[in-house]
């Protein structure tokens, strides 16, 4: 889920559109007090944050994320129509992990999108997983079930190592799809559908460890 807090309808709706178009789930909001409603209901993957923005700026919505616990590691990426150099550090030093000046290219704000996610998504590599009877090393690529070492492709690997690292957490499949293939179309869920059937065949037939969610998706463990 990506949250977007712009004022500006036009854009709103536009970016709106172009994310819901590329598989994600993106929600809009045109004041800090409705995003902060939602905040309080649902924290989402990703914000995207206006600076100029009525009731207060944008850079002052992103220093409170940044001192609550739940919001201090947000991925944000500012949009902003300031591009100068000065506004440009302001906004990196107040703890946004991206910035792009408006206007920019949906294709553009796609790809920076999916790589903050992605970062995201693989911090602490170095960091060894276990969940239940799994444990992943991811610096030596080695999955371990039930203590017996187990096999994987890169693919099968790179699907359990995202829903691992992100215990408790629903991927659709057309998430798993970018962010393991890095594709952009959909009805490709069959793929994803596929491997998850070989990776608990690999782990046994009586693994429940990754989880189906009817009508959404896969997830391993309960959030910690
Ligand atoms: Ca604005």
């Amino acid at each position: 889920m990506i949250y977007m807090l712009e004022d500006e309808s036009g854009i709103r709706n536009f970016v709106l559109y172009a994310l819901n178009n590329s598989g994600f789930e993106a929600v809009g909001f045109e004041t800090p007090s409705e995003f902060y409603k939602a905040m309080a209901e649902r924290i989402p993957d990703l914000l995207l944050l206006d600076i100029m923005l009525p009731e207060e700026s944008g850079i002052t919505v992103l220093k409170k994320l940044r001192s609550e616990k739940a919001t201090k590691k947000l991925p944000v990426i500012l949009l902003t129509a300031k591009s100068t150099e000065f506004d440009k550090v302001t906004g990196l030093d107040s703890g946004a992990d991206d910035y792009i000046s408006k206007p920019f290219g949906t294709m553009e704000l796609i790809s920076r999108i999916k790589a903050l996610l992605r970062r995201s998504y693989d911090n602490d590599n170095s960091d060894n997983i276990a969940i239940k009877n799994l444990v992943i090393y991811p610096l030596k690529h080695e999955v371990y079930f039930q203590g017996n070492k187990i096999t994987l492709t890169l693919k099968e690997y790179e699907l359990l190592l995202i829903l691992a690292k992100n215990r408790g957490r629903v991927f659709s499949r057309d998430e798993l799809l970018q962010y393991v293939w890095g594709y952009d179309f959909k009805g490709e869920s069959r793929t994803v559908d596929v491997h998850i059937r070989t990776l608990r065949s690999k782990l046994g037939s009586d693994c429940e460890l990754i989880e189906t969610i009817r009508g959404v998706g896969y997830k391993i463990g309960d959030a910690k």
